[in-house]
């Protein structure tokens, strides 16, 4: 193939199915995009029946970049005659599965889209890049100016667990041994009934995905169920969603965070945790209360939760597994006996191995992380873009779905040297930063002080 694309994406996830959908319409962009999976699929493991996503349905693929792209949420409600049920609904907040539904009807529709390619190396050629991706039947290799890395992240399992934890949803119900399963959440469903099974489970971690699969589990919870819910938080802390912290999802907001020295933007991505990795407080108070009635209707679950309490070691005994706990106040510990675990521990980005022909060429950082330039570019040419690989230095908004569009509006303007989709610099109400004027004089329609308009287009330039 010596056809040379303008754009290569690797990983197809909702980041870059986002960009093959913006970049879909532009004459001038020729882009293909190649995904291992054979079809687009949203965290088969947590597709919880109830679950809804914990963005605005505005924060699809397109809408926030391009209101009239025909990929958005509310034309493929239209498309399949959901507009009306989803208007009455009356809730911004669409359901996980809808959201899985709505990005493979997005993906059905491009004709940029291959999968079963897994990529397997990258190597720099005169005028970018070539990408070899595995295919059932060989290689194939994709001529490239510029790369956007899109694989997401991977599921992180604390050491305590590694040895314990069943590799993928192919072993569904197959417990390694006679002890039930040592699952992540990426694999939480394909192994719930087996769990249940087990007679005994432990969730160990805090954030929104531990506190689902608890309260999936409360509703089996009971004589043949017991549940324990350990994590080494100092409590069950919820996401914040108050606007103020919202607009900490800004452009202006990232461009912050990016300018701050890397150790201050360590310890403040440590601070922000409770942004996005705690639990709605919705859920968190519907686990009282299924709690609070299943006591008072004499039916208490037989249930631990415990805070605080971190696992440093794990281990099987025949049918069962046993914990080694630290309380991190305390400095206590114990064991406790259990016999499946859910580790809900999140998941972590890294350097993929694929691009070690172009290691040369990245910006890291000392701990080998991407040192991520502002305009989601690793490398000095700005050619190699990523998405979601950037919180440790962009913040928050990395992962986030409504930002999405706003980055990958950035990255075209890259890949094609113009705007072609308007990039916001300002939408926030606050300003991160001391004001560089002084605060009186002349201000302009929106309020802003002329002087300090003019600085904040410097910064942005
Ligand atoms: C259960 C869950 C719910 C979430 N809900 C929300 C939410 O409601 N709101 C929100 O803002 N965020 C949410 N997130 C966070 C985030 O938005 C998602 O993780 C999102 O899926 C990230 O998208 P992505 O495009 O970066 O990558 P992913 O969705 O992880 O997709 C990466 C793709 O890359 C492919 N890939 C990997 N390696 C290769 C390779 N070598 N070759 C080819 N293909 C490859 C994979 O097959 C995969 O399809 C959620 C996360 C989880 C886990």
């Amino acid at each position: 193939m010596n056809r040379t694309y303008d754009l290569v994406g690797i990983g197809v996830g909702p980041f870059n199915l986002g960009l093959a959908a913006l970049a879909d319409p532009l004459p001038d962009v020729d882009a293909v995009f190649l995904d291992q999976a054979d079809e687009f699929r949203w965290h088969p493991g947590m597709m919880l029946e109830g679950a809804t996503i914990q963005v605005p349905f505005l924060a699809d693929l397109v809408t926030m970049a391009d209101p009239t792209s025909p990929y958005s949420f509310l034309n493929f409600l239209k498309h399949t005659g959901r507009l009306y049920p989803f208007y009455i609904r009356e809730s911004f907040f669409p359901l996980r599965s809808e959201y899985d539904q709505y990005c493979r009807w997005v993906s059905e529709r491009l004709t940029s889209l291959r999968w079963g390619r897994r990529v397997t190396a990258v190597v720099p050629t005169d005028d970018g890049f070539e990408v070899t991706a595995q295919t059932a039947a060989g290689t194939e290799t994709y001529r490239a100016r510029h790369v956007v890395l899109g694989v997401g992240t991977t599921p992180r399992v604390p050491e305590a667990f590694r040895g314990l934890v069943a590799a993928g949803a192919d072993q569904p119900g197959v417990p390694a041994g006679p002890a039930g399963p040592v699952v992540h959440t990426a694999d939480y469903l394909p192994h719930r009934d087996a769990l249940v099974a087990s007679g005994a489970v432990t969730v160990v971690g805090s954030g929104q995905s531990a506190a689902e699969v608890y309260r999936d589990l409360l509703d089996d919870a009971g004589p043949h169920l017991t549940l324990d819910w350990v994590t080494r938080s100092p409590r069950f802390f919820p996401m914040e969603y108050t606007k103020l912290t919202l607009e900490l999802t800004s452009p202006e907001y990232t461009d912050h965070f990016h300018g701050l020295p890397g150790a201050l933007r360590d310890t403040l991505g440590r601070e922000q945790r409770n942004l996005y990795k705690g639990i709605s407080g919705d859920l968190v108070d519907d686990i009282y209360e299924t709690l609070y009635r299943k006591s008072a209707l004499g039916r208490p679950v037989p249930t631990t939760l415990l805070t605080d309490t971190e696992v440093t070691a794990a281990r099987t005994d025949g049918d069962e597994h046993v914990l080694t706990l630290r309380h991190n106040q305390l400095g206590t510990t114990a064991e406790r006996r259990t016999r499946a675990v859910v580790v809900a521990t999140g998941y972590g980005s890294s350097v993929p191995g694929f691009l070690d022909p172009v290691r040369h060429l990245l910006n890291l950082d000392e701990r080998g992380r991407f040192a991520v330039a502002r305009d989601y570019t690793v490398d000095d040419a700005r050619r190699l873009h990523v998405v979601n690989a950037e919180e440790h230095t962009h913040g928050v908004t990395a992962p986030d779905l409504g930002f999405g569009a706003w980055r990958n509006s950035v990255i075209l303007a890259g890949v094609t040297a113009r705007e072609v989709y308007p990039v916001e610099r300002r939408i926030a109400f606050q300003q991160f930063g001391l004001p560089a004027t002084s605060g009186t004089g002349p201000v302009d329609d929106d309020g802003t002080h002329l002087a300090q308009q003019a600085h904040l287009e410097e910064v942005a330039r």
